[in-house]
């Protein structure tokens, strides 16, 4: 008898077991919704739930097929590839999961209809002059969202590299000081979750790929945002990450399989090479380390080779443009994923948005390693990139070198021009994001030692050569900052966006005499800017500079702008008879930055260390 109950005891321990092993549940799937008359017909969802692959999926609505449910690895995955037709009707259909016959979970998948206005999608281009920030050090309007349930990393703003507690709240209510200083597009560092323990505020270890981080809001709040800054006249720019994800993200657990992830058997970094990936002589191992080292230990390299995971981020990145109705994308680190999915993951985004852009990350200062990635017909490996928009690194650097050094033989100014003759390397060299600093370098006006005289020299360049220019927020308050000294000093507290903050440079009262002038003078030359067909989409021709003056026009459509940069420390008369070709037909000018205008152009006086820009008339 004992002998008997011991058995049945052990029995139903084990059917124990072996019933709570079984157990299914639901936990989310991805993307947690889509839309009708996509181009793309196929729709793969990611389902994960504990045990859920030991279920059977079904789903019963007109026009939508599923036509295939792929397990994985890991138990708690499903993978299911579905069909939407034409004619499919927007509405809720339930998604069964049976167990043996028995309906064990279900999820109410909505499709939901296009926005169909033309409007939108339309990208960004030269018109326009990209404001990045950094959503949590830019402005803090809703305190009550600074620390969120579940979240690791707490506000403290002591700590440089620590949560400040900026959200979208903060961007939003700061909207019209972006349309006063004159740009025209916002590029915010990453807004999707990053629950990792520390220096989160930066944002490039998404944790969910499909939510705001609830410290800077919500889903909704980031919509609304984009409805309200198109209102306004401004886009917004959307940061991703394709290419590793925070290690705090769900899946880091649990792989759907061990390839989700690039493996190794130590922890490896990237050899941060950007080099390698068009390299023709490289070898193996270093693109390895380039493409499938880790970024760090906090940031995990997706492996995109992995078909369902490459899927899941093409989607990711269709669900963000579709739902929040963003202008346009910016891709981080983009040389270090695998580049035959960057260059799918750019197609499948054309198809869905035939005039949609995309710029790159490829921080190299070599041209033509910038040229090799921006989509062209020439590359000798035939690689085709598709890549809409590429950062100028080369530029930025020279920038900084050219204004502050000694005119040479190719230093100075020879430095822009040199730098500009390379521009045959370029598929369209205007579709080249150009700045002069951004959030991983030192500040523009720390970059010219402090000098406003060369800072106005810089920007004046900028904001009138060929590209679409990238201010860094701050820079028009001539905020400061050494990259050396640790990521925090270069990503200071816009001041004002704290309710606390003593000085609001919001503000005109807010700010120091010097600040109000440098504001100014960036709100002239931003405004004009959008006034000038020429200096947005102009040809760019270019003279050889002469000691230390750089003289170059941009001409469209019968307007023009020539721009004199004197880079030397004393006034200069510039005798104009050597741009006797583009200043055909011109006999007077007017300056954009002072007003004053001027009635011949045989000769022109421009100051030590300034720049003339000048809208010519007939
Ligand atoms: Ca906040």
């Amino acid at each position: 008898m004992k002998f008997r109950s011991l058995i049945i005891a052990i029995l139903l321990v084990f059917s124990g077991i072996h019933l709570e092993a079984q157990k299914v549940s639901l936990e989310r799937i991805d993307p947690p919704f889509w839309w009708t008359s996509m181009k793309n017909k196929a729709l793969q969802l990611m389902v994960y739930g504990e045990n859920i692959s030991l279920s059977k999926p079904q789903i019963n609505y007109p026009g939508v097929h599923l036509t295939e449910v792929i397990a994985v690895e890991s138990p708690n995955y499903l993978f299911l590839n579905l069909v939407i037709d034409d004619t499919t009707k927007a509405g809720i259909f339930s998604i069964d999961f049976y167990k043996k016959k028995k309906k064990s979970v279900s999820y109410d998948y909505e499709l939901k209809a296009r926005d169909k206005n033309p409007n939108l999608h339309q990208g960004f281009d030269n018109s326009d002059v990209i404001y990045l920030l950094m959503p949590d050090r830019f402005a803090n309007s809703d305190t009550t969202n600074d620390n969120a349930a579940g979240m690791l990393d707490t506000v403290d703003r002591s700590n440089s590299l620590g949560r400040h507690g900026g959200d979208i709240q903060g961007i939003s209510n700061h909207l019209d000081y972006l349309t006063e200083l004159g740009v025209t597009a916002i590029w915010s560092t990453p807004l999707l979750e990053n629950n990792m323990p520390k220096q989160s505020y930066h944002g490039y270890a998404i944790t969910d790929y499909y939510k705001i981080d609830p410290r800077f809001g919500t889903n909704d709040d980031y919509k609304k945002l984009v409805t309200k800054a198109h209102k306004k006249g401004l886009k917004i720019i959307m940061d991703m990450v394709a290419n590793h994800c925070g290690t705090g993200y769900y899946w880091n657990d649990d792989l759907p399989s061990q390839d989700w992830y690039n493996q190794w058997p130590e922890f490896t970094r990237s050899n941060y090479r950007v080099a390698v990936q068009s390299d023709p002589n490289a070898p193996q191992a270093d693109y390895d380390k380039m493409v499938k080292g880790w970024f760090d230990h906090t940031m995990a390299d997706l492996n995109q080779h992995n078909k369902l995971l490459a899927e899941f981020l093409i989607q990711n990145t269709i669900w963000w443009i579709e739902y929040a109705e963003i202008d346009g994308i910016r891709q981080d680190t983009y040389p270090y994923s695998y580049k035959d999915f960057m260059a799918e993951w750019m197609q499948r985004i054309l198809e869905e948005y035939p005039n949609f852009n995309v710029v790159g990350e490829v921080w190299l200062d070599y041209p033509p390693i910038t040229a090799y990635w921006m989509d062209n017909q020439t590359n000798a490996d035939g690689y085709r990139s598709h890549l809409t928009n590429v950062f100028d690194f080369p530029l930025a650097t020279a920038i900084a070198q050219s204004v502050n050094e000694r005119e040479g033989w190719s230093t100075g100014m020879m430095r822009l021009y040199e730098l500009l003759s390379q521009d045959f390397l370029y598929s369209n060299p205007l579709n080249i994001v150009t700045f002069s600093t951004n959030h991983d370098a030192d500040r523009f006006f720390s970059k010219m030692n402090e000098d406003y005289q060369k800072f106005k020299l810089g920007m004046t360049f900028l904001m009138t050569t060929r590209g679409i220019p990238q201010m860094y927020y701050g820079g028009e308050i001539l905020m400061t900052g050494r990259e050396h000294k640790g990521h925090g000093f270069i990503r200071k507290d816009f001041p004002g966006g704290w309710p606390d903050d003593t000085k609001n440079a919001f503000t005109s009262q807010g700010r120091t005499e010097e600040q109000e002038e440098a504001f100014g003078f960036m709100r002239r030359l931003l405004n004009w800017r959008k006034t000038s067909k020429a200096v947005q989409f102009g040809e760019l021709n270019q003279y050889l500079p002469e000691d230390g003056i750089y003289v170059y026009f941009r001409h469209f459509e019968g307007e023009s702008v020539m721009v004199i940069l004197n880079n030397i420390s004393e006034n200069k008369e510039v005798d104009l008879s050597r741009f006797k070709k583009d200043l055909n037909g011109f006999t007077k000018g007017r300056s954009v930055l002072s007003r004053q205008s001027f009635d011949s152009l045989d000769k022109l006086k421009v100051r030590s260390k300034s720049a003339l820009v000048i809208e010519l008339v007939r």
